[in-house]
């Protein structure tokens, strides 16, 4: 007879494992499968987030930081390195230690919660029972569900012509393992994925060009925000070529050739490695049988309403295979909301008020609207900036590049959008992001005190300044 639980969740990464988590501790009798396996070769929970995405990209990313610090920035200290050399091999390897660790920590909690942990791939048939085809075997295992939690994540999207070989031609996966820098690297894709993994390697010495397709730079980002932070790109030597589209790949001799298409002429660009950095799409291959009751959307999406419950009333789905933005936190939060749900609790998200962070160097971070977002709505808006370079505590850091830039409503003065591109703005934002669900003003903001010297005293500064105020810059 089939085991019988409260929850099956299928997919462990931050959506699926919370959520298992959270649901053992209201009572549920909980399982959760997932398939990824570790270098090791055993079960390594996390999914992509910390197997191959958000945790091993920022390690790989403080790695280079420290080297690129070392060779252009500690000179302005006083600071005398000498000659600066860096061992990947070792790098990657403290890459896969902090993830070994996250990953085996995920597997304590879930033991120490009493989470059943099945390594396989999972998939839902009808009347909520799930079958387990164990990782390594033919064995297949099957389980019943009250309820069922879908979290298979999602995976990189591929371009037509440009062919991944796991070698030349990589997705983020790979761009993660190189074993020696690539001399010249493309990246297609100026997005997040792609300015992340490009600052990697271009910081440990590879020319690294980004091919962009849309004519705009960030286009989800602040106008403002998005300026300043390619100003400073280009410094570092990170060439982004906007309008410029990938049409084909093709190696040859080790070599990547990569065609491309810029306004009316085609050309054709040399490098050692290329990085697909399109685009993620939900992954759900194997997941539902025909007659489970799960529709998925048009875009491949698990279909789901604004409480994550799909078209089965007893089974919900979080994460990157639904709508929204793809990112860890949303998934987790969504994880906690259906869990809760399930338990008979009240719960919900706002997706107005998910942060974004591209950790590159400045990092960029935003909530809520930007101003191209509110003109387009037609919201009257008042706004508010602070440069970094005029905090003591920037120019004490020998990084004081970027702002911060606060939207408040004309009227009511309630905050409706932060914007910040410098140093630590990844934690910055989450002063923001608090007065934004409090439903804040800029005034709230402005009458808060701020520890002197701080990075944050530009947040306090541009809520300021939205009334014409700031203190340490001309009000304009
Ligand atoms: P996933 O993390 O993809 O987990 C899904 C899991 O389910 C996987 O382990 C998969 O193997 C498993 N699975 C799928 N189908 C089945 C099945 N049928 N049976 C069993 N198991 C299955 N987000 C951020 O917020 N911050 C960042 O800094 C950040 N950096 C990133 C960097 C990179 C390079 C990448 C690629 C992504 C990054 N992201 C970041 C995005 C983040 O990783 C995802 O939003 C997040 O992992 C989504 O969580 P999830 O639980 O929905 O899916
Ligand atoms: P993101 O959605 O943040 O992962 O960013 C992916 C980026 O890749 C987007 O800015 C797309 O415009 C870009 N992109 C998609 N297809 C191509 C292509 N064929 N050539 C160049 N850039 C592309």
């Amino acid at each position: 007879m089939a085991e019988q639980f409260d929850v099956v969740v299928i997919g462990g990464g931050p959506g699926g494992y919370v959520a298992a988590i959270r649901a053992a501790q209201l009572g549920m009798k909980t399982a959760c499968i997932d398939m990824f396996t570790g270098k090791d070769g055993k079960q390594a929970l996390g999914g992509t987030c910390l197997n191959v995405g958000c945790i091993p990209s920022k390690a790989l990313l403080d790695s280079s930081k420290h080297y690129h610090h070392l060779q252009h920035d500690y000179g302005d200290h006083g600071i005398n390195a000498g000659d600066v050399s860096f061992d990947v091999s070792k790098m990657l390897g403290r890459k896969d230690g902090i993830v070994k660790q996250l990953t085996g920590g995920v597997a304590g909690l879930f033991k120490a919660n009493k989470v059943t942990a099945f390594h396989g791939k999972g998939k839902l048939l009808a009347n909520r029972e799930v079958e387990v085809t164990v990782s390594g075997s033919e064995d297949v295992t099957k389980l019943e569900a009250k309820f069922v939690i879908l979290a298979s994540g999602s995976e990189p999207i591929a371009i037509p012509g440009v062919e991944f070989d796991g070698e030349y031609i990589v997705d983020n996966v790979g761009a993660l393992e190189f074993s020696e820098t690539p001399k010249r690297l493309g990246v297609i894709g100026a997005g997040v994925i792609g300015l992340e993994l490009g600052s990697v390697w271009s910081r440990l010495g590879s020319d690294v060009i980004l091919l962009e397709a849309l004519p705009d730079f960030l286009p989800v980002v602040d106008e403002d925000v998005a300026r300043a932070a390619a100003r400073d790109f280009k410094k570092q030597g990170l060439d982004i070529r906007l309008g410029t589209k990938v049409k084909k790949a093709e190696v040859r001799k080790g070599v990547v050739h990569v065609t491309v298409e810029s306004g009316d002429e085609e050309s054709v660009l040399e490098f050692d490695r290329l990085l697909v950095a399109v685009g993620r799409r939900a992954y759900t291959e194997g997941l539902l049988s025909d007659d489970c009751g799960v529709k998925l959307t048009e875009r491949g999406q698990v279909e789901v309403d604004s409480q994550s419950r799909t078209s089965d009333e007893n089974v919900w789905a979080v994460g990157d295979c639904v709508r929204g933005p793809m990112l860890a936190h949303k998934a987790s939060e969504e994880g906690i909301a259906v869990a809760e749900i399930i338990a008979g609790m009240p719960a919900h998200i706002h997706f107005d008020t998910v942060p974004w962070v591209i950790y590159t160097d400045p990092e960029i971070a935003w909530v809520g609207k930007n101003e191209k977002e509110l003109r387009e709505e037609g919201i009257e808006f008042n706004t508010g900036s602070f440069p970094f370079a005029a905090t003591g505590r920037g120019l004490a850091l020998g990084n004081a590049s970027g702002m911060v830039k606060l939207l408040a409503d004309a009227e009511t003065d309630e905050l409706l959008g932060a914007h910040i591109v410098g140093a630590s703005a990844s934690e910055l934002i989450a002063e923001c992001v608090v007065a934004m669900e409090f439903h804040g003003s800029a005034e709230d903001l402005a009458r808060i005190v701020h520890a002197h010297p701080t990075l944050s005293e530009a947040i306090h500064e541009a809520a300021l300044n939205l009334d014409k105020r700031a203190i340490h810059r001309v009000n304009k």
